[in-house]
């Protein structure tokens, strides 16, 4: 059986951190306090807002969800320039999906580099790329953050990404990079997959489909980390690795839910604490 890198209590230790860090910031008249504009009614979205709204205010971060109606890119991006000029606002996170027709890269630099707690913006991505302080996309970290806690090492170990999205393909394969690993990113026009995946000692897989990854696509005693979260038949949260066979022949694989999921929350906290700090 793999190992189980639970993301659970190095959430808990990051939220503890957090904590403290918010407590000395309020004490000295600062509340640190992010805000995450909407723009849809999609369900699970505004679910998920809400546990970040919830997760902040048990470690002393103010969170506010700024509901945009009628979201056209120009209501939107008046939301955003208002929470860029204002001087309460530490973190600024735009919630995706967008309205169909909008997105992300229409409105993403509109958030200042310094409020960008979930590294959505250009400048972001262009100061991970070239390692200058920035703040990384919070789920892409959380895959690093989760490997270094279980004490997975990366230097010169051979990573393969699974997905190359901006949120969490890339960036990862970045973050890797920056930890000396020898990074392939891989996607939906990649040649024969599995054999691709089957040459990782550490495999991330962000693709958005249900138990896609299998036995098939893992070396024995790879350490896998599971980005995915999708919704199966019965309604429960499942991952993007079929976990029944990946176990057999893993090192180490992280749950869904319980793995990646946690400790992204917790990042964007402590992001927001950074930022009300004035550093990354
Ligand atoms: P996305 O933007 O839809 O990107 C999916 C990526 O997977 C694309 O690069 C796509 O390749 C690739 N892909 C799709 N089908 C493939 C296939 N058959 N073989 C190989 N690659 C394939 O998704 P995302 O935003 O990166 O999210 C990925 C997953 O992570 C989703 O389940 C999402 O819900 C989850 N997620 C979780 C968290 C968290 O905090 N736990 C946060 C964000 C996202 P192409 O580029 O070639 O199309």
């Amino acid at each position: 059986m793999a190992e189980n890198l639970s993301g659970k209590a190095l959430a808990t230790a990051i939220r503890a951190d957090v904590a403290e860090r918010a407590a000395k910031l309020t004490a000295s008249g600062v509340t640190p306090a992010l805000a995450i504009v909407v723009a849809t009614d999609d369900d699970g979205t505004l679910w998920y807002v809400r546990s970040i709204v919830k997760a902040a205010e048990k470690v002393g971060v103010r969170a506010v969800i700024h509901t945009v109606e009628n979201p056209t890119v120009e209501a939107i991006a008046a939301t955003l320039t208002g929470l860029a000029a204002d001087d309460d606002t530490h973190g600024i996170i735009l919630q995706t999906p967008l309205p169909e027709g909008v997105s992300l890269t229409d409105l993403a630099h509109l958030i200042p580099a310094a409020k960008d707690i979930d590294g959505a913006s250009p400048v972001s991505a262009g100061n991970l790329v070239i390692g200058t302080p920035a703040f990384a996309p919070a789920t892409a970290e959380a895959c690093l953050e989760l490997l270094a806690h279980h004490g997975v090492p990366l230097s010169g170990k051979r990573a393969v990404v699974i997905g190359r999205s901006a949120v969490v393909g890339k960036p990862v394969a970045q973050l890797l990079l920056r930890a000396d690993a020898t990074v392939t990113v891989t996607h939906s026009r990649t040649v024969d997959l599995p054999a691709v995946a089957r040459t990782a000692e550490v495999l991330v897989v962000a693709i958005g489909r249900a138990d896609f990854v299998t036995a098939e696509h893992v070396a024995p005693g790879a350490v896998v980390i599971d980005v995915g979260t999708n919704t199966a038949a019965d309604g429960s949260l499942v991952g993007d690795v079929e976990a029944a066979s990946v176990d057999g022949v893993a090192g180490g694989l992280s749950p869904v839910p319980g793995g990646v999921g946690p400790v992204t929350t917790a990042l964007l906290l402590r992001h927001a604490v950074a930022a009300a700090e004035g550093g990354f």
